[in-house]
């Protein structure tokens, strides 16, 4: 453990993109382009809408070439981000505003920019979803870029950079960060931001250790003092001892030494030192996410959450941008690669604007996911129809999550079925063999697990939401963290009687809560016979490597001992020196 002395600064933030960087600090300001705040007279607003258009034509020009560079030397993730602003500096909902301000109110073209764009992105912040409010960001990026053109100056924050720094900044546009040269910039430190911002992806793809979110990195870093970057434990140490930096210096090697390790299990099969494979999937939320676990050669998705698509949107998504939507995924993995697509999951902590959804006292035990799609049918219907049309296309699997009951199930089948039956009579192609799994996330599920396995083709288990029902604790509340423990005996009864109810009826049993990308579960999990895990893509590798060195035989005698354990930390204790001896 490093000893960091009392004098020697050190501030906490959000590690964005892992990986280690020290060297000299280099402030640098993101463009906050000065606004000239004038009023027009009604005369000079042709002039100044014109002035608008140019202003625009100028910055989508500069992104149009950014976007060739982007997908040339950086890749497709990065320069889709581009695109993305230049739809934005495109959009009616941003420029029509502005035009009225301007035609209407009189104001100038800097103020009416301004004042838009700052009504949405306060719009945006206030969301309860992480992903829309770092979109904020992005608004903030086409706003000042638009603002600069407006003023004709080119302003670029990275400019005059001829050695390698680590960057201070107090926010980095995502297109800026797109622009650094990782000859230059060793790391980057700011004092905004979040690790699902466009900064913290394109940082992540560029590979260059990032900490963001430090509030007050640009106050107590000064130009020229040597700074530590820690990406992996998001910290920046600042004027560290020598023995710090000695110690940083080590930790730089290890962990890139084992990232070369893990860059040989790419492509890879999935399967242990005695040739037992198991399915490494992995959990994403968009299409962006679908290529990290390419990137990361995940066996396929396992869990493929479809409330992204429905967020951030006033009207819900029609069935054919949904299609669109998992046909992107498909051309991403490839066709033959599994997606297993989990109908609409709203409500408990993930509340949708669109949905216009009241206040409930217990959310989790409330109107959400499956209860509320069967009381909606239609707009559940539509997504089955989207879903089974792309089964049409790829290796689609079908799941339903929050069940509770068998009832549940054959009302969904049944309103499946009615789907396929339209689609036959409209002459729309899909699989009728696509397989149609279960979600296991309440414990009443697993209470009547035999009965659902007659009825579905897999289970694959929830821990997120199994653990908070069965020892009945919020998985939210901050307070109670210390006893939501996934490998409470409890829990591990719960997954084994899952299995073998499963198992008596020729069905596989999968695992998509974030017990299953956990190292320490892997070799427990293989025991207790589950064969697909699907978990965050960055721990598909990493599995990979473990699996590679674990016995069915020695993984069923731990998974025998862990269920007669009496104690969370027991079952931890047992893992830990089933690992140890492992290593
Ligand atoms: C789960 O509950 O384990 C799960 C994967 O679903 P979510 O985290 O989306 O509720
Ligand atoms: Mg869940």
């Amino acid at each position: 453990m490093v000893k960091v002395r009392p004098e020697m600064r050190q501030l906490r933030g959000v590690a964005a993109a892992p990986g280690y960087a020290m060297g000299a600090a280099r402030l640098v300001g993101r463009q906050e382009a000065e606004i000239d705040p004038r009023s027009i007279s009604a005369e000079q607003a042709e002039a100044e809408l014109e002035r608008l258009e140019n202003g625009q034509r100028g910055a989508q020009t500069e992104l149009e070439q950014l976007e060739i560079t982007a997908r040339e030397t950086v890749g497709e993730e990065e320069a889709d981000i581009v695109a993305s602003h230049l739809l934005m500096l495109d959009d009616p909902d941003l420029l029509d505003p502005i035009r009225e301000k301007i035609g209407r109110d009189l104001l100038n073209a800097e103020r009416a920019v301004a004042e838009v764009s700052d009504e949405l992105i306060v719009t945006l912040q206030a969301l309860e979803s992480s992903y829309i409010k770092q979109r904020a960001d992005d608004l903030r990026d086409v706003r000042d870029r638009l603002l600069r053109h407006l003023r004709g100056d080119g302003g670029d924050p990275l400019q005059g950079l001829t050695e390698p720094v680590v960057l201070i900044a107090r926010d980095l546009a995502p297109t800026d960060t797109l622009r650094l040269r990782k000859d230059l910039v060793k790391g980057f430190a700011t004092d905004e931001g979040g690790s699902a911002s466009h900064t913290a992806i394109v940082a992540r793809s560029l590979d260059i250790p990032a900490v963001v979110g430090l509030n007050s990195a640009t106050g107590e870093i000064r130009d020229g003092d040597y700074v530590i970057v820690d990406g992996v434990n998001g910290l920046v140490i600042i004027d560290p001892d020598p023995p710090v930096r000695d110690e940083y210096r080590q930790r730089e090697a290890a962990y890139r030494a084992e990232r070369e390790a893990l860059a040989s299990f790419r492509g890879e099969p999935s399967v242990s030192a005695d040739g037992t494979h198991l399915e490494l999937m992995a959990n994403i939320g968009s299409v962006q996410e679908a290529r990290t676990a390419a990137e990361q050669s995940a066996d396929g998705i396992g869990l493929y959450r479809t409330e992204f698509l429905y967020m951030g949107r006033a009207r819900l998504p029609t069935e054919e941008e949904q299609l669109e939507a998992y046909l992107a995924i498909i051309r991403t993995i490839g066709p033959d690669k599994p997606l297993i697509i989990r109908s609409l999951d709203i409500g408990g902590d993930k509340e949708l604007p669109a949905f216009g959804l009241e206040r409930e006292s217990n959310p989790f035990l409330g109107y959400r996911a499956i209860r509320l799609c069967l009381d909606r049918q239609e707009l559940f219907k539509t997504q089955l129809r989207a879903i089974a049309r792309s089964s049409a296309y790829g290796c689609v699997k079908l799941m339903y999550p929050m069940i509770s009951t068998l009832t549940e199930l054959r009302q969904a089948n049944a309103l499946l079925e009615e789907a396929r039956r339209e689609l036959s009579a409209e002459g729309i192609p899909y699989n009728p063999q696509m397989e149609v799994g279960v979600m296991i996330e309440v414990p009443s599920a697993v209470l009547v697990a035999d009965k659902l396995a007659k009825e579905a083709d897999f289970f694959s288990i929830g821990t997120n939401d199994l653990v908070q029902y069965a020892l009945a604790v919020d998985r939210m509340n901050g307070k109670i963290s210390h006893l939501y423990q996934p490998f409470d005996p409890a829990v591990l009864r719960l997954i084994s009687m899952t299995v073998d109810s499963a198992r008596r009826e020729g069905k596989w049993v999968g695992m998509c809560g974030e017990m299953a990308g956990q190292p320490k579960a892997l070799p427990l999990l293989l025991g207790m016979g589950l064969t697909e895990l699907s978990m965050n893509p960055s721990s598909v590798l990493r599995c990979r490597m473990l699996l590679s060195q674990l016995s069915m035989r020695d993984a069923e005698q731990l998974a025998e001992q862990a269920l007669k354990s009496e104690s969370a930390q027991e079952v931890e204790q047992l893992l830990d020196n089933f690992l140890q001896a492992v290593k």
